[in-house]
């Protein structure tokens, strides 16, 4: 998606570690339009798929997710981090190592959210290593629920979650897709041929 590639080559800072800071548009200043691009985006990659649910995990995963939502016309459910005081019993739970905090969370989602008659388009911000997607195919599995794609703004491909995701079989359609950081600038697939 071209207008998101000139955002993040606009005002993307690659850091140490491969991380790409997108705090300017995506996780913490957040750009409605580009949002909503982003959510029509989606929306037509899976539109055909018979889609009921979107799910994501909190917090930068819920801007992208909502606005595909939209496109759907279908609820949207975020993963929740921590466990708050009217989210205790009849959960969905998964352990999750986030690859920029470096620690691990236990994500949940209410059970009578998510069951065996959904079909589940998994959205998120970024795709690394795959551990978040990791913990929502892992709720998706534990409601039975159907998992028909997952999407993500932007995908590092030299890190392991691509495999991981198409090991399981399950349709991945990125956004953006960065092939390198290379002194301190983002290189996307397709960069090189052209
Ligand atoms: P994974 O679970 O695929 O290893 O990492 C996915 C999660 O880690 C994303 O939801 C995102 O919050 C965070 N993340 C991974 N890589 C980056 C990055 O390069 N930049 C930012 N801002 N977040 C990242």
């Amino acid at each position: 998606m071209k207008l998101l590639e000139e955002r993040i080559r606009r005002d993307g800072q690659v850091l140490d570690g491969n991380v790409l800071k997108v705090d300017n548009f995506l996780n913490h200043q957040v750009d409605p339009d580009l949002m909503f691009a982003m959510g029509e985006e989606f929306a037509q990659l899976f539109r055909g798929e018979g889609i009921t649910k979107v799910l994501t995990v909190e917090s930068s995963g819920i801007a992208p997710a909502l606005l595909t939502g939209l496109q759907l016309h279908v609820p949207v459910i975020f993963a929740r981090k921590h466990k708050s005081l009217t989210l205790v019993n009849d959960l969905y739970t998964a352990t999750v190592y986030s690859y920029t905090k470096k620690v691990s969370n236990e994500i949940s989602i209410s059970k009578k959210f998510l069951g065996a008659d959904d079909k589940v388009l998994i959205i998120d911000d970024f795709l690394a290593n795959g551990q978040a997607v990791a913990g929502l195919i892992e709720v998706c599995e534990q409601a039975h629920a159907e998992i028909k794609g997952v999407g993500i703004a932007i995908e590092k491909t030299f890190q392991r979650g691509h495999e991981l995701i198409k090991e399981k079989n399950i349709r991945l359609e990125s956004l953006a897709q960065i092939a390198a950081f290379e002194n301190g600038h983002v290189v996307f697939v397709g960069d090189k041929e052209s």
